[in-house]
Protein backbone atom coordinates (compact mmCIF):
# COMPACT_ATOMS: atom_id res chain seq x y z
CA UNK A 1 0.00 0.00 0.00
CA UNK A 2 1.38 3.40 -0.58
CA UNK A 3 1.96 5.92 2.16
CA UNK A 4 -0.16 9.19 1.22
CA UNK A 5 1.09 12.80 1.96
CA UNK A 6 4.66 12.31 2.60
CA UNK A 7 6.85 15.29 3.06
CA UNK A 8 9.62 15.77 0.17
CA UNK A 9 11.85 17.53 3.00
CA UNK A 10 12.07 14.10 4.72
CA UNK A 11 12.83 12.02 0.97
CA UNK A 12 15.09 14.92 0.02
CA UNK A 13 18.41 15.84 1.19
CA UNK A 14 18.13 19.17 0.77
CA UNK A 15 15.09 18.96 3.32
CA UNK A 16 12.66 21.20 1.75
CA UNK A 17 9.18 20.32 0.06
CA UNK A 18 5.46 20.01 0.51
CA UNK A 19 3.95 16.31 0.69
CA UNK A 20 3.47 14.22 -2.15
CA UNK A 21 0.27 12.89 -2.51
CA UNK A 22 1.20 8.75 -3.18
CA UNK A 23 4.55 7.45 -2.03
CA UNK A 24 5.11 3.61 -3.11
CA UNK A 25 8.37 1.68 -2.03
CA UNK A 26 9.82 -0.21 -5.36
CA UNK A 27 11.72 -3.10 -3.88
CA UNK A 28 10.85 -5.77 -6.65
CA UNK A 29 9.65 -5.44 -10.43
CA UNK A 30 6.35 -6.58 -9.00
CA UNK A 31 6.25 -3.34 -6.86
CA UNK A 32 7.55 -0.88 -9.44
CA UNK A 33 5.08 -2.02 -11.94
CA UNK A 34 2.53 -1.40 -9.55
CA UNK A 35 3.38 1.75 -8.61
CA UNK A 36 3.04 2.55 -12.64
CA UNK A 37 -0.21 1.14 -12.66
CA UNK A 38 -1.27 3.53 -9.99
CA UNK A 39 -0.28 6.31 -11.43
CA UNK A 40 -1.79 5.36 -14.88
CA UNK A 41 -5.28 5.14 -12.70
CA UNK A 42 -5.46 7.70 -11.00
CA UNK A 43 -3.97 9.96 -13.14
CA UNK A 44 -0.44 11.23 -11.57
CA UNK A 45 2.63 11.14 -12.84
CA UNK A 46 5.74 8.92 -11.53
CA UNK A 47 8.43 10.00 -10.25
CA UNK A 48 11.64 7.77 -9.11
CA UNK A 49 13.40 8.77 -6.33
CA UNK A 50 16.43 7.40 -5.41
CA UNK A 51 18.15 8.90 -2.19
CA UNK A 52 16.28 12.48 -3.16
CA UNK A 53 20.10 14.27 -3.61
CA UNK A 54 19.82 16.02 -6.83
CA UNK A 55 15.95 17.48 -6.15
CA UNK A 56 14.40 20.22 -5.36
CA UNK A 57 10.80 20.26 -4.04
CA UNK A 58 8.42 22.69 -4.46
CA UNK A 59 6.31 24.23 -0.87
CA UNK A 60 3.03 23.42 -2.02
CA UNK A 61 1.46 19.32 -2.39
CA UNK A 62 2.46 17.64 -5.31
CA UNK A 63 -0.02 16.05 -7.05
CA UNK A 64 2.72 12.99 -7.80
CA UNK A 65 3.51 9.11 -7.45
CA UNK A 66 6.99 9.18 -6.15
CA UNK A 67 8.46 5.34 -6.54
CA UNK A 68 10.83 5.42 -3.60
CA UNK A 69 13.69 2.86 -5.27
CA UNK A 70 14.83 0.60 -2.77
CA UNK A 71 16.12 -2.80 -5.05
CA UNK A 72 19.99 -3.10 -3.60
CA UNK A 73 21.10 -6.56 -4.98
CA UNK A 74 24.88 -6.18 -6.17
CA UNK A 75 26.35 -8.58 -8.49
CA UNK A 76 30.13 -9.30 -9.53
CA UNK A 77 30.58 -11.11 -12.73
CA UNK A 78 34.62 -11.71 -13.65
CA UNK A 79 35.42 -11.31 -17.57
CA UNK A 80 39.30 -11.64 -18.24
CA UNK A 81 40.75 -8.55 -16.96
CA UNK A 82 37.16 -6.97 -15.87
CA UNK A 83 34.27 -7.09 -13.98
CA UNK A 84 30.91 -6.28 -14.88
CA UNK A 85 29.64 -4.87 -11.67
CA UNK A 86 25.31 -5.10 -11.86
CA UNK A 87 23.82 -2.71 -9.32
CA UNK A 88 20.01 -2.69 -8.67
CA UNK A 89 18.39 1.26 -9.42
CA UNK A 90 17.94 1.20 -5.30
CA UNK A 91 21.63 0.23 -4.22
CA UNK A 92 23.75 3.14 -2.41
CA UNK A 93 25.99 4.57 -4.97
CA UNK A 94 28.73 4.93 -2.39
CA UNK A 95 28.07 1.28 -1.28
CA UNK A 96 28.92 -0.29 -4.99
CA UNK A 97 32.21 2.84 -4.70
CA UNK A 98 32.60 0.76 -1.40
CA UNK A 99 32.55 -2.93 -2.58
CA UNK A 100 34.52 -2.29 -5.73
CA UNK A 101 37.30 -0.45 -4.54
CA UNK A 102 37.74 -3.17 -1.86
CA UNK A 103 38.10 -5.58 -4.80
CA UNK A 104 40.85 -3.17 -6.43
CA UNK A 105 38.68 -2.09 -9.27
CA UNK A 106 39.41 0.50 -11.22
CA UNK A 107 37.28 3.24 -12.49
CA UNK A 108 34.85 4.37 -10.04
CA UNK A 109 37.24 5.54 -7.46
CA UNK A 110 37.43 8.96 -8.12
CA UNK A 111 33.26 9.22 -7.93
CA UNK A 112 33.42 8.11 -4.11
CA UNK A 113 31.47 10.05 -1.97
CA UNK A 114 28.71 11.49 -4.17
CA UNK A 115 25.60 10.99 -2.21
CA UNK A 116 22.52 9.40 -4.15
CA UNK A 117 21.55 5.32 -5.57
CA UNK A 118 22.99 3.52 -8.86
CA UNK A 119 19.78 3.93 -10.36
CA UNK A 120 20.50 8.16 -10.24
CA UNK A 121 23.58 8.16 -11.28
CA UNK A 122 23.09 7.31 -15.19
CA UNK A 123 20.16 10.27 -14.88
CA UNK A 124 23.40 13.06 -14.66
CA UNK A 125 25.71 10.88 -15.55
CA UNK A 126 27.36 11.93 -12.34
CA UNK A 127 31.22 12.43 -12.41
CA UNK A 128 34.11 14.17 -10.07
CA UNK A 129 37.70 14.51 -10.84
CA UNK A 130 38.34 13.92 -14.28
CA UNK A 131 35.93 10.51 -14.53
CA UNK A 132 32.34 10.49 -14.98
CA UNK A 133 29.42 7.31 -15.35
CA UNK A 134 29.72 6.97 -19.34
CA UNK A 135 33.54 6.41 -18.86
CA UNK A 136 32.93 2.43 -17.57
CA UNK A 137 29.44 2.36 -18.32
CA UNK A 138 28.34 -1.29 -19.87
CA UNK A 139 23.98 -1.13 -19.95
CA UNK A 140 21.49 -0.08 -17.89
CA UNK A 141 17.78 -2.01 -18.17
CA UNK A 142 14.45 0.50 -17.48
CA UNK A 143 11.31 -0.13 -17.14
CA UNK A 144 9.21 2.35 -20.00
CA UNK A 145 5.71 3.27 -18.31
CA UNK A 146 4.34 3.80 -21.40
CA UNK A 147 4.59 0.66 -22.75
CA UNK A 148 4.88 -1.32 -19.72
CA UNK A 149 7.90 -2.78 -21.53
CA UNK A 150 12.21 -3.33 -20.09
CA UNK A 151 14.11 -2.00 -22.41
CA UNK A 152 18.36 -2.99 -22.25
CA UNK A 153 20.37 0.31 -23.74
CA UNK A 154 23.85 0.90 -24.00
CA UNK A 155 25.78 4.13 -23.36
CA UNK A 156 25.03 5.63 -27.04
CA UNK A 157 21.42 4.85 -26.65
CA UNK A 158 21.63 6.73 -23.01
CA UNK A 159 22.58 9.74 -25.12
CA UNK A 160 25.33 10.54 -22.31
CA UNK A 161 26.84 14.44 -22.19
CA UNK A 162 28.34 16.63 -19.43
CA UNK A 163 25.78 15.70 -16.35
CA UNK A 164 23.41 15.09 -18.64
CA UNK A 165 21.39 12.22 -20.40
CA UNK A 166 18.12 11.23 -22.10
CA UNK A 167 16.50 10.22 -18.61
CA UNK A 168 16.35 13.83 -17.52
CA UNK A 169 13.50 14.58 -20.58
CA UNK A 170 11.65 11.16 -20.83
CA UNK A 171 10.47 10.42 -17.00
CA UNK A 172 8.37 7.82 -18.38
CA UNK A 173 11.79 5.57 -18.36
CA UNK A 174 12.69 4.39 -14.83
CA UNK A 175 15.83 2.79 -14.79
CA UNK A 176 15.96 -0.52 -12.53
CA UNK A 177 19.30 -1.70 -12.72
CA UNK A 178 22.79 -0.34 -14.16
CA UNK A 179 26.58 -2.57 -15.20
CA UNK A 180 29.31 -1.12 -15.08
CA UNK A 181 32.71 -2.52 -16.65
CA UNK A 182 35.41 -2.17 -14.31
CA UNK A 183 39.03 -3.01 -14.47
CA UNK A 184 41.43 -4.80 -12.83
CA UNK A 185 44.25 -2.87 -13.65
CA UNK A 186 44.38 0.85 -14.74
CA UNK A 187 46.19 4.26 -14.55
CA UNK A 188 45.28 6.21 -11.89
CA UNK A 189 43.24 9.77 -12.58
CA UNK A 190 44.98 12.11 -10.81
CA UNK A 191 45.26 15.36 -12.73
CA UNK A 192 42.64 17.60 -10.69
CA UNK A 193 44.32 20.20 -8.61
CA UNK A 194 42.92 18.70 -5.62
CA UNK A 195 44.84 14.40 -6.01
CA UNK A 196 47.72 16.92 -6.91
CA UNK A 197 47.74 18.56 -3.97
CA UNK A 198 47.74 15.45 -1.92
CA UNK A 199 50.55 13.94 -4.03
CA UNK A 200 52.86 16.87 -3.65
CA UNK A 201 52.26 16.06 -0.10
CA UNK A 202 54.04 12.57 -0.33
CA UNK A 203 50.45 10.65 -0.65
CA UNK A 204 50.74 7.80 -2.60
CA UNK A 205 47.50 7.27 -4.91
CA UNK A 206 48.21 4.14 -6.26
CA UNK A 207 44.94 1.82 -5.72
CA UNK A 208 41.70 2.71 -6.60
CA UNK A 209 41.03 2.39 -2.56
CA UNK A 210 43.42 4.98 -1.93
CA UNK A 211 41.99 7.22 -4.40
CA UNK A 212 38.65 6.57 -3.14
CA UNK A 213 39.92 7.78 0.50
CA UNK A 214 41.50 10.79 -0.47
CA UNK A 215 38.21 12.05 -2.71
CA UNK A 216 36.33 11.76 0.12
CA UNK A 217 38.45 13.62 2.48
CA UNK A 218 38.59 16.27 -0.41
CA UNK A 219 34.70 15.87 -0.53
CA UNK A 220 34.15 16.54 3.34
CA UNK A 221 35.83 19.98 3.07
CA UNK A 222 34.00 20.89 0.08
CA UNK A 223 30.62 19.92 1.28
CA UNK A 224 28.51 20.18 4.26
CA UNK A 225 27.73 17.44 6.64
CA UNK A 226 24.39 15.81 5.38
CA UNK A 227 23.40 14.90 8.92
CA UNK A 228 23.79 18.69 10.10
CA UNK A 229 22.39 20.07 7.22
CA UNK A 230 20.57 20.12 3.64
CA UNK A 231 22.19 20.36 0.61
CA UNK A 232 22.08 18.93 -3.28
CA UNK A 233 25.66 19.26 -3.25
CA UNK A 234 26.82 21.46 -6.34
CA UNK A 235 23.57 23.12 -7.31
CA UNK A 236 24.36 24.63 -10.58
CA UNK A 237 26.12 23.16 -13.53
CA UNK A 238 29.81 24.61 -14.33
CA UNK A 239 29.31 26.35 -17.63
CA UNK A 240 30.84 25.87 -20.89
CA UNK A 241 30.82 28.84 -23.00
CA UNK A 242 32.72 29.57 -26.35
CA UNK A 243 36.31 30.13 -26.68
CA UNK A 244 35.14 33.82 -27.62
CA UNK A 245 33.89 34.74 -24.22
CA UNK A 246 36.40 32.56 -22.50
CA UNK A 247 38.96 35.26 -24.21
CA UNK A 248 36.62 38.42 -22.85
CA UNK A 249 36.37 37.09 -19.49
CA UNK A 250 40.02 36.10 -18.94
CA UNK A 251 41.05 39.82 -20.59
CA UNK A 252 39.13 40.68 -17.51
CA UNK A 253 40.28 37.93 -14.62
CA UNK A 254 43.36 36.53 -15.76
CA UNK A 255 43.45 34.08 -12.92
CA UNK A 256 39.81 32.23 -14.60
CA UNK A 257 40.88 28.88 -15.26
CA UNK A 258 39.58 27.09 -17.99
CA UNK A 259 38.90 23.54 -19.52
CA UNK A 260 39.04 22.22 -22.84
CA UNK A 261 35.44 20.46 -23.42
CA UNK A 262 33.74 19.29 -26.28
CA UNK A 263 31.57 22.16 -27.06
CA UNK A 264 33.87 24.90 -25.98
CA UNK A 265 35.63 26.30 -22.61
CA UNK A 266 34.33 24.75 -19.22
CA UNK A 267 35.24 27.28 -16.29
CA UNK A 268 34.86 27.03 -13.04
CA UNK A 269 31.58 28.28 -11.56
CA UNK A 270 32.37 28.11 -8.15
CA UNK A 271 35.80 30.67 -8.90
CA UNK A 272 33.43 33.25 -10.39
CA UNK A 273 30.88 33.23 -7.65
CA UNK A 274 33.89 33.57 -4.85
CA UNK A 275 36.26 35.93 -7.34
CA UNK A 276 33.93 37.88 -9.28
CA UNK A 277 31.05 38.15 -6.98
CA UNK A 278 32.09 37.44 -3.37
CA UNK A 279 29.31 35.38 -2.95
CA UNK A 280 30.71 33.02 -0.57
CA UNK A 281 28.05 32.22 2.50
CA UNK A 282 25.78 34.52 0.89
CA UNK A 283 22.43 33.84 2.05
CA UNK A 284 18.62 34.66 1.17
CA UNK A 285 16.55 33.24 4.45
CA UNK A 286 17.48 29.99 5.55
CA UNK A 287 19.20 29.17 2.84
CA UNK A 288 22.98 30.14 1.95
CA UNK A 289 25.92 29.07 -0.32
CA UNK A 290 28.90 27.01 1.57
CA UNK A 291 31.07 28.88 3.17
CA UNK A 292 33.65 26.62 1.66
CA UNK A 293 32.64 25.46 -1.88
CA UNK A 294 30.28 28.63 -2.86
CA UNK A 295 28.92 26.39 -5.59
CA UNK A 296 27.12 24.19 -3.13
CA UNK A 297 23.96 25.76 -1.79
CA UNK A 298 22.80 24.35 1.89
CA UNK A 299 19.27 24.46 3.47
CA UNK A 300 19.35 25.39 7.67
CA UNK A 301 16.58 23.86 9.76
CA UNK A 302 12.90 24.97 8.02
CA UNK A 303 14.25 26.45 4.94
CA UNK A 304 11.82 26.09 2.74
CA UNK A 305 11.86 25.76 -1.45
CA UNK A 306 10.79 29.04 -1.89
CA UNK A 307 14.37 30.26 0.05
CA UNK A 308 16.02 28.20 -2.28
CA UNK A 309 14.21 29.48 -5.10
CA UNK A 310 15.13 33.22 -4.23
CA UNK A 311 18.88 32.26 -3.99
CA UNK A 312 19.50 30.35 -6.75
CA UNK A 313 17.57 32.94 -8.99
CA UNK A 314 19.67 35.79 -7.39
CA UNK A 315 22.72 33.93 -7.79
CA UNK A 316 21.83 33.32 -11.39
CA UNK A 317 21.13 37.09 -12.37
CA UNK A 318 24.45 37.82 -10.50
CA UNK A 319 26.09 35.95 -12.95
CA UNK A 320 24.61 36.98 -15.64
CA UNK A 321 24.79 40.82 -14.76
CA UNK A 322 29.03 39.92 -14.29
CA UNK A 323 29.72 37.99 -16.68
CA UNK A 324 27.07 37.44 -19.70
CA UNK A 325 26.80 33.63 -19.08
CA UNK A 326 23.19 32.06 -18.26
CA UNK A 327 23.80 29.62 -15.61
CA UNK A 328 21.98 26.02 -16.04
CA UNK A 329 20.87 24.28 -12.41
CA UNK A 330 22.28 20.57 -12.23
CA UNK A 331 19.30 19.75 -9.45
CA UNK A 332 15.91 18.73 -10.55
CA UNK A 333 12.81 20.59 -9.75
CA UNK A 334 9.57 18.61 -8.69
CA UNK A 335 6.45 20.63 -8.48
P1 LIG B 1 36.81 21.71 -9.13
O1 LIG B 1 37.52 20.41 -9.00
O2 LIG B 1 37.35 22.92 -8.50
O3 LIG B 1 36.52 21.98 -10.66
C1 LIG B 1 35.82 23.13 -11.06
C2 LIG B 1 35.60 23.10 -12.57
O4 LIG B 1 36.84 23.03 -13.26
C3 LIG B 1 34.81 21.92 -13.05
O5 LIG B 1 34.06 22.33 -14.15
C4 LIG B 1 35.85 20.91 -13.48
O6 LIG B 1 35.36 20.12 -14.52
C5 LIG B 1 36.93 21.83 -14.01
N1 LIG B 1 38.26 21.25 -13.78
C6 LIG B 1 39.02 21.38 -12.66
N2 LIG B 1 40.20 20.76 -12.83
C7 LIG B 1 40.17 20.21 -14.07
C8 LIG B 1 41.10 19.44 -14.81
N3 LIG B 1 42.30 19.10 -14.32
N4 LIG B 1 40.74 19.04 -16.05
C9 LIG B 1 39.54 19.37 -16.56
N5 LIG B 1 38.61 20.10 -15.90
C10 LIG B 1 38.93 20.52 -14.68
O7 LIG B 1 35.27 21.55 -8.69
P2 LIG B 1 34.53 21.20 -7.34
O8 LIG B 1 33.30 21.99 -7.35
O9 LIG B 1 35.43 21.22 -6.15
O10 LIG B 1 34.09 19.69 -7.60
C11 LIG B 1 35.04 18.65 -7.63
C12 LIG B 1 34.62 17.62 -8.65
O11 LIG B 1 33.40 17.03 -8.25
C13 LIG B 1 34.38 18.20 -10.05
O12 LIG B 1 34.82 17.28 -10.98
C14 LIG B 1 32.90 18.39 -10.08
O13 LIG B 1 32.40 18.37 -11.39
C15 LIG B 1 32.46 17.17 -9.29
N6 LIG B 1 31.10 17.24 -8.74
C16 LIG B 1 30.17 16.48 -9.34
C17 LIG B 1 28.87 16.47 -8.92
C18 LIG B 1 27.84 15.59 -9.59
O14 LIG B 1 28.10 14.78 -10.44
N7 LIG B 1 26.60 15.76 -9.24
C19 LIG B 1 28.51 17.28 -7.85
C20 LIG B 1 29.49 18.05 -7.25
C21 LIG B 1 30.79 18.03 -7.71
P3 LIG B 1 34.41 18.84 -14.23
O15 LIG B 1 33.13 19.36 -13.69
O16 LIG B 1 34.28 18.24 -15.58
O17 LIG B 1 35.13 17.96 -13.28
Amino acid sequence: MPRENVPLASLTTLRVGGPARFVHTGDSMESIKAAAAHSRSCGLSLYPLGQGSNVLAGDAPIDVVILKMETNELTFKPDSDFVEVIADAGVSWERLVQECTEQGLWGVENLAGIPGTAGAAPVQNIGAYGAELADTFAWLECYDTATDMLMRLDAEGCAFGYRESRFKHEPNLIITRIALRLARTSTPKTSYADLQKLMDAGELLNTPQKIADAVRRVRRVKFPDLTQEGTAGSFFKNPTITANAYEELQAKYPALQGFAAPSGIKIPLAWILDHVLGLRGYREGRAHLFQNQPLVLVTENNATAQDVEMLANNVSEKVFAATNILIEREVRSLK
